[in-house]
C-alpha cells in the first residue's frame, strides 16, 4: 500500500493547518497515510457546502441519480482489488472479508438502491375510512430531509459507512460521512469514485476526525445515521436532542447461536467456526454465543475445536492467504483478553487459542471456550472478537431462555431440520433477525430489514424503512368537488349536530356489545 496522503475532501479554507490521522495498519504495525482531520470548527462549513449542493442533486430525479450510481457500480468491479487493498490496509482483515462484506455488499447496493428508490419513495395514494374526509384525494410523498450524517464505526470501514450513505443520496440528499478515525480511508476513495462518475461536488463528503467531529455534525445536519458501540449511540441520541435531529442507530449485539439436537451437526459447526470468525469476530451481527442441546454437545465441541485450531491467523497477503486477520482497533484485544481471563478464573476451559499477539501487528488467537455460564462476562458483554463461548443446555426451551438474558437483541440464529419447530423458537427470540439454519446472510437481502430491538439499536437499514427514514414525509389532501359549506364547519347548529351523530352512529354502530 503506498504511503501517499489522501486528500480530505471537504476541508478547504481551513485557516490553521488540520491535525493528522496516522492511519495504521494494524497486522503490520505500520502507519500507511496520514489524513487531514476536519476539525469540529469546520463541520459548519461542509454542512453549508452540502446544502447549496442538495437541490441540484434532488432535481436529477430518480433516474439521474441511479445513472452516478449505475456508473459507479461499473468503476467498483473496475477497482475491486484497489478497494480491496485500501480496506486490508486500514483493517488488516482477510482479503476474502473485504471482498464479500464489503466489496461486494457495496456493488450490490449502488444497484439495489437505484432501481429500488424510485419504488419505495414514489407518492401513495392513500384510501381513508373516515367518513368526513372521503371524496377527497389523499397522497403521502417522500421528500428528502436535506443533509445526513453517517457516522461509522472501524469494523466495516466501507459497509457501514459509504453502505448507509447510498440509500440517503438515492432520497435525494447530500451526505457527509464522519468515518472510524481507525479507518478514513476507504469512505475518501469512495469520494474519489464517485467524482469520476459525475457527482455533483459537495453531494458528498468525507469528514475524518474524532468523536467531537461527529458531534458537532449532529448539531449541523438534518438526520443522523450511526452505527457503533452502544454507548456512545447513547451519546449520539443524547446530543441530537438538542436539536431535535432524527437519529437511527446500528449498535452492538451479542448473537446467540442455538443448536438442537437434529441439527446438521456438520453445517452448524462449520457455521459456529466461520460466523463467529470471520472478520476476526469484529462483525455486530457475530455468532457471539452458543447454546447446544445435550446429546449433540460432545460431538459439536469436537468439530468446532478441530476446526478452529486449523484456522490460519496472521497479516493478509492476497487472496487465501489467512483465515483471521487482526484486531483493527487493537486497544479491543482487552476487552477480548478480559473476557477470556474471567471466564477461565471463573472456571471455563480453553480448548483452541486464548491469547493475544501484540509483535508488530495485534491479533487474538482463535479462541474456543467451554463450560462458560451466564456469570461470565463472554456470554453476557459484547465480546467482538475471534471467542466462541459454547454452553450445554437441557433443551431448547432452556437456550432461548438464555438467549433472551441479554441487553441485546441485534440477531440470532436457531438450527434445527426441523423448519416448523425453528420457526416457533426463532418468534420466541428477542431479536430483530432470526435466521435458520444460517447466519448473517440476511445481511446482503437488501430487501429485509435489519436493525437491533432492546440496546441493539433504534430504527433499522434496508428494506422500505432504510431509505424513508432519509426522508421526510409529507400528506397532501386535494379537495376539489364539495360543497360551499361542510357540515362541520362553523356555526355550529343542533341540527347538523343531529346529522353528524347519525352519521356517526351507521358507520360505526353497527357491532355487537
Ligand atoms: P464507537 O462507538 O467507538 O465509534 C463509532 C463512531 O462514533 C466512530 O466514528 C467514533 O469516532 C464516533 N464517535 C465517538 N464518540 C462520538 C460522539 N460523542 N459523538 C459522535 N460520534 C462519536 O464504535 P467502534 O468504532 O468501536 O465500532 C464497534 C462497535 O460498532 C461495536 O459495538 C459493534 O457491535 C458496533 N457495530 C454495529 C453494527 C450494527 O449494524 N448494529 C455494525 C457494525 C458495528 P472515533 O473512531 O474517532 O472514536
Amino acid at each position: 500500500m503506498a504511503t501517499a496522503v489522501p486528500e480530505v475532501q471537504g476541508d478547504r479554507g481551513a485557516a490553521a493547518p488540520a491535525k493528522k490521522i496516522e492511519v495504521e495498519n494494524p497486522a503490520t504495525g505500520r502507519v500507511i497515510a496520514s489524513v487531514a482531520v476536519v476539525s469540529p470548527e469546520r463541520i459548519p462549513a461542509l454542512v453549508a457546502r452540502a446544502r447549496a449542493a442538495q437541490p441540484g442533486w434532488e432535481a436529477l430525479g430518480f433516474e439521474g441519480r441511479a445513472k452516478v450510481f449505475e456508473r459507479a457500480q461499473k468503476w467498483m468491479i473496475d477497482n475491486t482489488d484497489r478497494v480491496i487493498r485500501t480496506i486490508v490496509s486500514e483493517t488488516g482483515k482477510a482479503w476474502e472479508e473485504a471482498q464479500l462484506a464489503e466489496v461486494a455488499y457495496v456493488t450490490g447496493a449502488l444497484g439495489f438502491w437505484a432501481k429500488n428508490a424510485p419504488k419505495y419513495l414514489a407518492d401513495e395514494k392513500v384510501k381513508t375510512a373516515s367518513p368526513f374526509v372521503r371524496g377527497r384525494k389523499l397522497t403521502l410523498r417522500y421528500a428528502p430531509l436535506g443533509v445526513i450524517g453517517v457516522i461509522g464505526p472501524w469494523n466495516y470501514p466501507l459497509t457501514n459507512s459509504f453502505g448507509d450513505a447510498i440509500p440517503a443520496m438515492a432520497a435525494g440528499n447530500a451526505v457527509i460521512v464522519k468515518p472510524s478515525s481507525v479507518t478514513p480511508l476507504s469512505p475518501m476513495l469512495m469520494g474519489e469514485m464517485l467524482r469520476e462518475c459525475g457527482l455533483p461536488d459537495g453531494v458528498y463528503q468525507v469528514a475524518p476526525g474524532s468523536g467531537e467531529t461527529g458531534a458537532a455534525m449532529i448539531d449541523a445536519v438534518d438526520f443522523i445515521m450511526f452505527t457503533g458501540s452502544t454507548p456512545t449511540g447513547k451519546k449520539v441520541m443524547e446530543r441530537a436532542a438538542r436539536t431535535l435531529t432524527p437519529v437511527s442507530l446500528e449498535l452492538g449485539g451479542k448473537d446467540p447461536m442455538i443448536v438442537c439436537a437434529d441439527a446438521d451437526v456438520e453445517r452448524a459447526s462449520n457455521a459456529a467456526v466461520h460466523y463467529s470468525m470471520q472478520n476476526a469476530g469484529q462483525t455486530c451481527i457475530s455468532t457471539e454465543r452458543v447454546y447446544v442441546e445435550e446429546p449433540i454437545y460432545d460431538r459439536f465441541v469436537d468439530l468446532v475445536t478441530e476446526k478452529v485450531r486449523g484456522l490460519r491467523q496472521g497479516a493478509p497477503g492476497g487472496a487465501g492467504s489467512v483465515d483471521v486477520g487482526a484486531v483493527i482497533h487493537p486497544p479491543q484485544s482487552d476487552i477480548v483478553e478480559a473476557h477470556v481471563k474471567d471466564a477461565v478464573d471463573k472456571g471455563a476451559r480453553v480448548l483452541a487459542g486464548g491469547r493475544r499477539r501484540d509483535d508488530g501487528g495485534h491479533f487474538f488467537e482463535p479462541t474456543v471456550l467451554v463450560d462458560v455460564d451466564h456469570d461470565m462476562d463472554c456470554m453476557r458483554e459484547e465480546t467482538f472478537g475471534p471467542t466462541l463461548p459454547i454452553m450445554k443446555v437441557s433443551d431448547s426451551r432452556e437456550a432461548v431462555r438464555l438467549s433472551n438474558d441479554s441487553p441485546y437483541g441485534l440477531q440470532a440464529s436457531v438450527w434445527t431440520k426441523d423448519a416448523a419447530k425453528g420457526q416457533r423458537l426463532a418468534r420466541s427470540i428477542e431479536a430483530g433477525v432470526v435466521t435458520i439454519n444460517d447466519a448473517q446472510i440476511n445481511y446482503v437481502a437488501l430487501e429485509l430489514p435489519m436493525g437491533g430491538w432492546k440496546s441493539s439499536g433504534l430504527g433499522s437499514r434496508h428494506g422500505a424503512d432504510g431509505i424513508r427514514k432519509y426522508t421526510k414525509k409529507q400528506a397532501l389532501v386535494v379537495t376539489r368537488f364539495a360543497p360551499k359549506k361542510d357540515l362541520h364547519m362553523l356555526p355550529y347548529s343542533s341540527k347538523r349536530t343531529k346529522l353528524i351523530g347519525r352519521m356517526m352512529r351507521l358507520v360505526y354502530g353497527r357491532g355487537k356489545r
